[in-house]
């Protein structure tokens, strides 16, 4: 993700990455962001809360 530089990793919940990260307007957004290479999932939430249900809930794309 673009925001990738700015990525500071709190938890892993499998192979999903919860981070924060500051938009451009300075306001702080929680993202997932699954670390296989097969995947490459990513999404933004508003809340930490949000991010970490939707790591566990997360299923990576098999091919
Ligand atoms: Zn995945």
């Amino acid at each position: 993700m673009a925001a990738r530089d700015f990525f500071h990793s709190v938890m892993r919940i499998g192979p999903v990455q919860i981070g924060t990260h500051r938009d451009r307007h300075g306001r702080t957004k929680h993202a997932a962001v699954c670390g296989n290479d097969n995947c490459g999932w990513s999404a933004d939430y508003s809340n930490q809360s949000a991010a970490q249900l939707a790591a566990r809930t997360h299923r990576c794309r098999t091919h």
